[in-house]
């Protein structure tokens, strides 16, 4: 039955409350105390320390829905239907509580009754060895034989990096062979979208020192991450997660600016999602204190933002837009997110200047990059230079990633080795300058003091002192 994703957000966080769950509001983007995480990937990321008993939490019970991204995935972006960089995770935990007898029949009782889902589209995985867990659904829960399997590390033994981890049980969507690679080889677990995971379940008992040592922890957690737009995807029975309802009005924006009509051509659909996915990931990361630099945070943000610049020029659009599209996600995100509207006016002068600086030299260096490849080529090379890529960042503004992507549709690559070594120069020549000018860095005659240290985030207080500054 279609349900929009505030309610399905709503009736999950709801369920999870009547199962003696305390209901948080979603941690921001940026880690605090977190060294090993650049963003939070998940919900449990920001709740280590309840996981490990370091610290004691509010409950013992907890449900979140938790704003995520995933730079990992950018690739995928646009092109499978279940990955964004930006997405909502769904989760409840157990810290030190319940454990899989629990768990597994809530999450089947949540699927099934409240959300009536049918239950013979489902598909249920299981760690290897995990015959706990393997006997809950199948005599407990009663899950069918041939709608279970059992998965390797990889897929079936959940760890980011140090901290909580465990084996995991995932349930899967079939969303029929129309979605599938259509290969005989095809199943669940199979990298197309035919059978989407929609849930995992953490039975986190372990505490990993991200080096392969393994500590049994004193008493287990339940970890579970569900992907609240995949969910969508699935109740609304749309193509991907940018056709669910309030993803989908930023994607008819695109629409609109770009001229273009989603449907019409598969190359310019899949720049229309990067573009939808970009600007939302932009908009939260910006919201939650991140601003554009070149390294870490900032970083990736940059790179999302003049990714979807690019994306922008190839459907055709010669104008700044991306601006207007904050307006969009503002408007289909700010239920869930009343923060987004607070720092509307913060959040569109960051995108605005980030975008106008790149919109000055993105045609230019488009032309010096594409006419080196073609030069390359015709003298049957395959590498860009150091220098070249070097200059095609200094000068144009064209973070390496970009460069690597735009090289690699050509069949190039790029000599990466070299590149570094210009950047370390420029910037030992630019930490001189800087000594001899006594200023404090790029970013400082843009946003203030504030903004000199973008990555010297420490969560919402600042947040709003940053907001104010406006
Ligand atoms: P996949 O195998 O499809 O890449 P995953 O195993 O990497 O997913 P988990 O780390 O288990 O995902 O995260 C928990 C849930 O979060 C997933 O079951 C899915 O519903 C959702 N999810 C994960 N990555 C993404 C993404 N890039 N975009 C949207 N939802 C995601
Ligand atoms: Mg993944
Ligand atoms: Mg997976
Ligand atoms: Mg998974």
């Amino acid at each position: 039955q279609w349900t929009g994703l505030n309610e399905l957000r709503e009736k999950y966080l709801h369920f999870f409350e009547t199962k003696g769950h305390l209901r948080l509001g979603s941690f921001p983007l940026v880690p605090k105390d977190d060294p090993s995480l650049l963003l939070i990937n998940s919900g449990m990321a920001p709740m280590k320390k309840w996981f490990l008993g370091q610290e004691e939490p509010p409950r013992h019970r907890v449900t979140t829905c938790q704003k995520c991204i995933r730079t990992p995935d950018i690739e995928r972006v646009g092109i499978t239907a279940r990955h964004g960089t930006f997405f909502e995770m769904l989760g409840n935990f157990s810290f030190q509580d319940y454990f899989k007898e629990e768990v597994i029949p809530w999450a089947w009782e949540f699927l099934t009754k409240e959300l009536e889902i049918p239950a013979d589209k489902l598909y249920i995985s299981v760690y290897l060895d995990d015959d706990e867990a393997y006997d809950i659904w199948t005599k407990k829960v009663g899950i069918p034989e041939d709608h279970m399997v059992r998965f390797g590390k990889e897929d079936n033994f959940w760890e980011h990096g140090s901290g909580p981890c465990g084996p995991c049980s995932e349930i899967y969507y079939d969303r029929g062979p129309e979605h599938g690679c259509g290969k005989p080889t095809c199943k669940v677990g199979c990298d197309c979208d035919r059978y989407m995971e929609i849930w995992n379940l953490v039975f986190s008992q372990f505490d990993s020192d991200g080096k392969g040592h393994y500590e049994r922890l004193p008493r287990p957690n339940i970890d579970t991450g569900m992907g609240l737009e995949r969910l969508a995807c699935v109740m609304q029975d749309v193509g991907n997660l940018f056709e669910v309802d309030t993803v989908a009005s930023v994607l008819h924006h695109v629409e609109r600016i770009s001229g273009k009509h989603y449907g019409d051509s598969e190359k310019d659909d899949i720049s229309i999602r990067v573009i939808t996915d970009h600007i939302r990931s932009t908009v939260f990361m910006v919201s939650d204190g991140i601003l554009p630099s070149n390294e870490g945070r900032g970083y990736v943000l940059r790179r999302l933002l003049r990714r979807a610049a690019r994306h922008g020029r190839m459907l055709g659009i010669d104008r700044p837009f991306l601006t207007e599209l904050v307006d969009t996600v503002i408007e289909s995100s700010e239920a869930g997110y009343p923060e987004l509207r607070e720092h509307e006016s913060y959040i569109k002068k960051v995108v605005g200047t980030e975008e106008e600086r790149f919109g000055r030299t993105i045609d230019a260096g488009l032309n010096i990059l594409n006419n080196m490849i073609d030069e390359r080529k015709a003298a049957g090379e395959t590498v860009l230079s150091g220098s070249e890529v070097f200059k095609l960042n200094d000068t144009f503004g064209f973070p390496l990633d970009l460069t690597k992507e735009i090289a690699a549709e050509a069949g190039f690559t790029v000599d990466e080795e070299a590149f570094h070594a210009e950047m370390t120069k420029q910037r030992e020549r630019a930490r001189a300058e800087r000594l001899a000018k006594d200023i404090s860095g790029w970013s400082a005659d843009l946003f203030g003091e504030l903004a000199a240290e973008p990555t010297q985030f420490d969560g919402y207080e600042t947040l709003h002192e940053t907001a104010k500054v406006q």
